[in-house]
């Protein structure tokens, strides 16, 4: 049997087909990233992050890119993906280079779930969801019940791989993962006791979204990821993940989720409402207010280009509110 190539050669093997990815190499170029999941347009909520991610890596003539995550394919909107990319365009966004889409980069995620197989730190499991449940009361720091381990030393009699999963192993490897959210502070996670074996194959036959994202940033040369502090908590799984595959650890910066006033999270499935219509001054003006810079009031119907000019100019992390969420004004609910 042929070896199995490990996965950072391949890495190396892009990165020489990728100019970009060398001038990254010696670390003067920002990278920041955009990755909306095409499954409604583009809302207040998603416009926060887009505003975020691209102001952060302006800061010294950074570059910015759009990923599309459509991986997980039954959330898909049909249209939505073109959709986000010509709102993004209306509200004065460019990104550098030309967007990448997730479900045309599976081989790339199936390189590397090939590495960690190839290193022992995946096994295959049997267990249905249900199964799960029965077997354990203990929780998640997603609320999601731990995965008890009931597979980890080999599948029962008769019984067959469902899903793959990350032996995150307490003996082997640091699983204690700190780190420090240039929003949120520092972050600190036991991954084995906080999160246990996660899914990186799933039984659906997709790729889990913690393995593609880290496969996407590294290869995508990305330094900073700036994004909701919804994802502050699958962070140090995405660390860990870097680690075992030899591949380098941005910066994060987690942003203030925008929250409807149930308190629950500005989203698609939420029916959110899509940004449009209105001027695109006013709502990134909004946007900006809400990440802790709101322009001062002679902004009220400028163009386009002169807020950007404003926020370039005025944009800090500093400025951002450390909360974990916060309401969304009014008019954007
Ligand atoms: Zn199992």
């Amino acid at each position: 049997m042929a070896p199995i190539p490990r996965y950072p050669f391949s890495i190396i093997v892009l990165a020489q087909a990728n100019p970009i990815n060398l001038v990254l190499s010696d670390n003067r170029v920002r990278i920041g990233r955009f990755a909306p999941s095409p499954s409604g347009p583009l809302h207040f909520g998603s416009l926060v992050a887009a505003l975020g991610s691209a102001l952060e890596a302006a800061r010294d003539g950074g570059r910015w890119l759009v990923r599309i995550e459509d991986i997980d394919a039954p959330r898909n909107l049909p249209g939505a993906d073109r959709l986000i990319l010509q709102q993004l365009e209306r509200l004065g966004f460019r990104w550098d280079g030309e967007p990448v889409w997730q479900s045309r980069r599976i081989d790339l995620y199936r390189a590397a779930l090939a590495e960690l197989a190839a290193q022992g730190r995946t096994y295959g499991c049997a267990c249905s969801r249900k199964e799960i449940a029965d077997s354990t009361l203990a929780r998640a720091i997603d609320g999601a019940r731990r995965y008890p381990g009931t597979c980890r030393n080999g599948l029962a009699p008769g019984r067959r791989a469902r899903a793959s999963r990350l032996r995150v192993d307490a003996a082997r490897d640091d699983v204690r993962i700190v780190f420090d959210d240039l929003v949120q502070g520092r972050i600190e996670q036991d991954v084995a006791h906080d999160v246990g074996d996660f899914v990186l194959d799933r039984a659906d036959g997709q790729v889990a979204y913690q393995l593609a994202v880290v496969v996407d940033d590294a290869e995508q040369g990305v330094t900073e990821v700036v994004r909701g502090a919804d994802l502050l908590d699958s962070t140090p799984r995405q660390i860990l993940l870097q680690r075992m595959l030899g591949l380098p650890t941005p910066r994060y910066a987690h942003l203030p989720v925008v929250l409807d006033r149930h308190g629950d999270k500005l989203s698609k499935q939420t029916r959110a409402r899509p940004i449009e219509g209105g001027p695109p001054a006013a709502a990134l003006c909004a946007a900006l207010g809400f990440l802790g810079h709101a322009p001062p009031g002679e902004f009220d119907g400028a163009p386009v280009a002169a807020v950007w000019d404003w926020a370039r100019a005025n944009w800090s992390l500093a400025r951002v509110p450390r909360v974990r969420g916060a309401l969304a004004p009014g008019p954007m609910l």
